[in-house]
């Protein structure tokens, strides 16, 4: 039976991204050696950072003054590193869920921090529209899709001081306007790569103007200047988001990408819209391309964990919800196959014909 991984994350990858990671592990680029093996420093390895850098640049247009960089400590560590990187008094944060809220505390940490806006009332199910931001903050911190909760931003917003964006789980998503954005960070384990690599985009000119001092690992300015090679950088995930990218430009890039996502998100949504037993949690303006969140209608509610285990018996993997918010969630990242999306949705149906 075919096994579809609807999993959050670490979550789906395309398959030659899998299988190109594993002859890189077992026979690195013919040299005889595992790519586990050999130096970070030598010219085949870094032959592999440059590539995904020009990658990242060539599929995002990423315009000239930003950086990009490949760091430890997944997204989670970008929650204190922007803040001590960029806040000198004051930040303005929109809490759009469970991610947003823990970047939020962390900055706390540095100064005054402004909560724009929440949605935090209604279980995090919409995006605020309807705040301003303070003219004097540093910069403002939004989080573009809430894996969690199933919503998305999915315009560049505008935004009077700097815009940083956490996008762990949309990057590559779309195509973005980057000259709109500071600072976009977000790791690779959702939509890139397997776990261990954290990606940023930075502009430059933000840097250097806190006053505060900066531990060397913490300042972005070290990566910038030794090309993400300061200490040792996850050398295999870095390997693997390089063979993920060379898939996507292979599609026809990012704008091909989104037409693919649309239409997956549409045929389930359609589902869901039009069944009698399961609904959306997600208001429909902001639903996510990437992960779709639905639960059972009240009066069906008993036959969740029936749903669970029919769905599994039939290659569904990995649709539960998280647990802030029960039912299920389907990650459709870019990996998955419109066939999967679909395979889900024959099994809602057959079910719902069943009951
Ligand atoms: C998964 C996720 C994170 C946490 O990422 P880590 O790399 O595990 O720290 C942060 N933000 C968003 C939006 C996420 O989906």
């Amino acid at each position: 039976m075919k096994i579809y991984n609807f999993s959050a994350g670490p979550s789906i990858l395309p398959q030659v991204t899998i299988e190109k990671t594993a002859e890189a592990v077992k026979n690195f680029n013919g040299i005889g050696l595992s790519i586990l093996e050999i130096s970070h420093r030598s010219k085949d390895f870094q032959a592999v950072m440059d590539e995904t850098v020009a990658l990242f640049k060539e599929l995002l247009h990423i315009p000239e003054g930003y950086q990009v960089l490949f760091l430890g400590g997944g997204a989670s560590m970008q929650f204190c590193m922007v803040p001590y990187n960029l806040m000198e008094k004051k930040a303005a944060y929109l809490n759009t869920g469970t991610w947003a809220s823990k970047a939020l505390k962390e900055a706390k940490l540095f100064g005054e921090v402004v909560e724009v806006a929440s949605s935090k009332e209604s279980l995090f199910n919409y995006i605020p529209k309807d705040y301003s931001i303070p003219a004097d903050a540093d910069y403002f911190h939004i989080t573009t899709n809430n894996t969690i909760y199933g919503t998305e931003i999915r315009k560049d917003l505008d935004s009077p001081v700097p815009l940083i964006a956490d996008m762990s789980s949309d990057i590559f998503s779309r195509p973005l306007d980057v000259s709109k954005y500071g600072l976009i960070y977000g790791g690779a384990q959702k939509n890139l790569a397997p776990a261990g690599v954290t990606f940023v985009i930075v502009k430059e000119e933000l840097l250097g103007k806190v006053t505060r001092p900066i531990p060397t690992m913490l300042d972005y300015r070290t990566h910038i200047q030794n090309g993400s090679m300061f200490n040792t950088p996850p050398v295999l995930p870095i390997y693997s988001a390089m063979e993920t990218l060379r898939w996507l430009k292979s599609l026809g890039g990012l704008a091909a990408m989104e037409k693919i996502n649309i239409e997956k998100a549409g045929i389930l949504y359609d589902a869901i819209d039009s069944s009698k037993i399961f609904i959306g949690t997600a208001k429909e303006e902001d639903r996510s391309i990437m992960n779709v969140c639905f639960v059972m209608k009240d009066e069906y509610k008993e036959l969740e964990p029936e749903f669970q285990k029919f769905a599994s018996e039939r290659g569904m993997s990995g649709i539960k919800g998280h647990r802030s918010i029960g039912g299920f969630r389907a990650s459709i990242y870019n990996a998955m196959p419109k066939s999967g999306v679909q395979a889900l949705v024959d099994c809602m149906k057959e079910f719902e014909r069943s009951h």
